[in-house]
């Protein structure tokens, strides 16, 4: 099988953590083994004396969680929505009755930075939620940009970093950022089951709110301090988690981050190549989302049939997102761009 969805193909070693028998948790080596992956994680993400939270759930638990505990104490939010997930944030401002207002950006295009100023100006909120990558159409934003018109206007920033982490440059202290989170089956690329939160040291005393029993902000951290979880974990991917960090522990992440470019570069040739659009106006090297020619439902069948291969349909007809963060070779790229142009030709 070759899967180019998230996660990607994943290295057997890491793998083969998932197929063990499962350890008891309430140990002190797993509570070792999880406050290693804090410390980790952390300095992967330049947050110096902050927090983390690792929830048994997809992103979107995460993205739920800051909202139910920070985004509710908060007076006005502003919401960038770019595309399903920066709609996402959207939606659970509303099903928790926050006061926000939305920026609403066509697909794949990118922030006027000129007119965000404006709005903050005028609208005076006291915190931000964007996404860093907008996975649903590849649009990566300046995250440094946005980041300076928070602090001059003392706006609260909440980064979805879920598909950026390991791929992007992100230092949170440097942009300022309050909180971030990510999930393990993006660019950890490992199962999907863990989301992450990032809190940066400001908010160590801010009085979260208690509006959602299992992802209480309160304690969750007061439990991962002793590195232990309030509910049962999915065990073997928190172990999955720590396998991988302690590889980026030993060998730095920009071998990875140069691995993810190279593999986008290389593809992007070949999508010039068969003359497919790609259609973010400044695109991460995440994931490369494209517009084919040819009869998508043939392809996205053929591939799946055909050649046991995983690539992800776009919110629009003939969109089709290949991610990068998975391992892939050179050759595998050039024969996922072939089988595609075979199956849009038939
Ligand atoms: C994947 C993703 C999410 C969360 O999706 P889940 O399916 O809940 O894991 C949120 N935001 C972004 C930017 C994502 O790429």
């Amino acid at each position: 099988m070759k899967s180019y969805a998230f996660p990607g193909n994943i290295e057997e070693d890491i793998l083969a953590i998932g197929a063990q028998q499962i350890p008891y948790m309430r140990t002190k080596e797993f509570s070792e083994t999880n406050k290693e992956s804090e410390r980790i994680l952390n300095d992967l993400i330049g947050n110096k004396d902050g927090r983390v939270i690792i929830y048994t759930g997809s992103g979107t638990g995460a993205m739920d969680a800051v909202v139910a505990n920070y985004v509710t104490t908060r007076r006005k939010t502003l919401v960038i929505d770019g595309g399903s997930f920066g709609h996402r944030w959207s939606q659970l401002c509303d099903y928790y009755s926050c006061s926000h207002i939305d920026i609403k950006l066509d697909f794949g295009k990118g922030i006027d930075y000129e007119h965000l100023e404006k709005v903050i100006r005028v609208e005076r909120p006291d915190t931000l939620l964007c996404q860093h990558h907008e996975t649903s159409s590849g649009q990566l934003y300046d995250i440094e940009k946005i980041g300076e018109l928070c602090r001059k206007y003392e706006v609260s920033l909440v980064v979805d970093v879920i598909s950026s982490f390991l791929v992007e440059d992100i230092d949170m202290e440097k942009l300022g950022i309050d909180i971030a989170i990510t999930s393990s089956q993006k660019g950890l690329n490992i199962p999907p089951g863990l989301s992450i939160l990032f809190f940066s040291n400001r908010l160590l005393d801010y009085p979260f709110a208690h509006k959602s029993y299992y992802f209480d902000f309160q304690d969750n951290l007061n439990n991962l301090t002793r590195g232990q979880t309030p509910f049962s974990p999915a065990t073997l991917i928190f172990l999955q988690l720590n396998a991988r960090l302690k590889e980026y522990e030993k060998n730095g992440v920009e071998p990875n981050k140069q691995r993810v470019k190279e593999a986008a570069e290389y593809f992007r040739s070949l999508c010039d190549k068969y003359e497919w659009s790609i259609l973010a106006e400044t695109p991460s090297y995440a994931i490369t989302g494209f517009q084919i020619n040819g009869d998508p439902e043939k392809v996205i069948r053929g591939l799946i049939e055909k050649y046991d291969t995983f690539i992800m349909p776009g919110s629009r007809k003939g969109f089709f997102r290949v991610s990068h963060m998975g391992v892939a070779s050179k050759k595998d790229l050039e024969n996922l761009a072939q089988q595609i142009h075979e199956l849009e030709m038939q």
